[in-house]
């Protein structure tokens, strides 16, 4: 696994987001993580259009059809197997036995995404959630939000408590918050596991990290 993981392939689902954002969003993923992704490419996944997608499935049909490190973005609510129905639906997924995340712009999206700047606001939120997930695939972990990085913005690997925030909450306060860049801990441990990577990734991701 990750033998290819200097190279990311960005994979759309569904119609949700422009091929020009989806570039901005494989730019901002090699400017957040320099010197671990070089490069990134873009595909389309044709799907039917449904409402809803199990994370883990997609995670495993993009392995199966595409192959690599891939970042999945579907307009489809994510669900999951928890029991807590709390998290029956989350923003992103990563399956540890591949090398796939999956993100789903369905609650990211502000009242009105044919405005600009909300438009704008919802593609933010798609970057943010995606450095998150691929974060995990370099063996990232979750962290409580009150570790900013330098710039003074939450971390993106940064997470607060669903239960206490509802959705909407979570992303206006946690998702909202992040920045591009990593906090110093996360960023130390980047440096380090840079020559260990792949074997860092196995070890440290030995379950599902689905959120
Ligand atoms: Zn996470
Ligand atoms: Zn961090």
């Amino acid at each position: 696994m990750l033998e290819n993981i200097s190279e990311i392939n960005i994979v759309r689902i569904g119609k949700c987001i422009t091929y020009s954002s989806l570039k901005e969003i494989g730019e901002k993923i090699v400017k957040s993580f320099r010197g671990m992704i070089e490069e990134f490419k873009i595909f389309h996944h044709e799907a039917p259009a449904v409402d809803t997608i199990d994370a883990l499935l997609l995670t495993m049909i993009l392995h199966e059809e595409i192959g690599g490190h891939i970042l999945g973005i579907t307009d489809a609510d994510l669900t999951t197997q928890d029991e807590d129905e709390f998290y029956n639906t989350i923003f992103g997924g990563k399956n540890a036995m591949n090398d796939v995340a999956v993100v789903s712009t369905r609650r990211l999206e502000p009242s009105d995404v044919t405005s600009e700047a909300n438009y704008d606001l919802y593609v933010d939120r798609t970057i943010k959630v995606s450095l998150h997930e691929v974060g995990h695939n370099f063996g990232l972990t979750d962290h409580a939000s009150y570790k900013s990085a330098q710039d003074g913005s939450l971390c993106p690997m940064s997470r607060g408590e669903f239960n206490k925030f509802g959705y909407l909450g979570y992303v206006r306060a946690i998702i909202d918050g992040r920045g591009m860049n990593f906090c110093d801990e996360c960023t130390q441990f980047l440096k380090k596991s840079r020559p260990f990577q792949r074997r860092f990734a196995r070890l440290l991701k030995d379950k599902c990290d689905l959120h």
